[in-house]
């Protein structure tokens, strides 16, 4: 089993960055819910997020809830505000665990988007530093770039951010995909089953009334 822990930056009084009609809270909870949907396809993972709604858990509540856990993984989800553009990502500086994962993750989410790659960092971070398991914090954007801020609107483009973010754990993780049921099997072996029950009587008269009662359902019948 694999324990992702997924924070969505900020929430609740804290919008985080504001500009060009978004909110960062929003945009960082819409991004997590929908890495949490995407990993949960994945066998042996398990998640939890620091927020499921629009409330503001503090940076401790946050890396108190993973390191209680026991996360195997720290996500910590932002968009970035301050005049740049383009996509980067953070780890504590010097972690050489986190730093692999970094190498990986960040291959796998700039694969992609289709947005300017400001490439791999390192930061002194409160959940970089306070998380007790390896840990990444990604910034998906400028919200006060035009530019970028027109791709965070597109749903399209939140599902490519997301979809990077969880191929990146799938490889740095080595997770598979759950097998899917199908259903056309399960309806053949419950015909197979009802052809049993009745070829299975000892004595013919149970069985002939059987018969009767499910010619009477419109059922056709047969006593070999
Ligand atoms: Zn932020």
């Amino acid at each position: 089993m694999v324990k992702f822990f997924i924070d969505p930056g900020h929430g609740g009084k804290d919008p985080g960055a504001v500009d060009n009609g978004l909110l960062e809270k929003d945009l960082t909870l819409k991004i997590a819910k929908c890495v949490k949907d995407l990993l949960e396809d994945y066998e042996g993972v398990e998640v939890k997020m620091s927020r499921t709604d629009d409330t503001f858990p503090s940076l401790s509540d946050r890396t108190n809830a993973a390191n209680n856990w026991g996360a195997d993984f720290f996500l910590s989800i932002h968009i970035n505000a301050g005049g740049g553009v383009g996509y980067e990502d953070f780890v504590y500086p010097g972690s050489s665990k986190s730093i692999a994962y970094q190498n990986v993750i960040h291959a796998e989410i700039t694969k992609q988007i289709d947005m300017q790659n400001r490439g791999k960092k390192q930061g002194n971070l409160h959940v970089l530093r306070e998380s007790n398991m390896p840990a990444i914090l990604t910034e998906c954007g400028f919200i006060d770039n035009k530019g970028d801020a027109v791709k965070l609107k597109d749903d399209d483009f939140i599902e490519k951010l997301a979809v990077g973010h969880v191929n990146g754990l799938v490889k740095a993780f080595g997770l598979k995909k759950k097998v899917e049921t199908k259903p056309a099997v399960k309806v053949a072996s419950a015909d197979k089953l009802y052809r049993v029950q009745v070829g299975a009587f000892s004595d013919k008269k149970n069985a002939e009334n059987l018969a009767v009662e499910l010619k009477k359902k419109g059922y056709p019948t047969v006593i070999v």
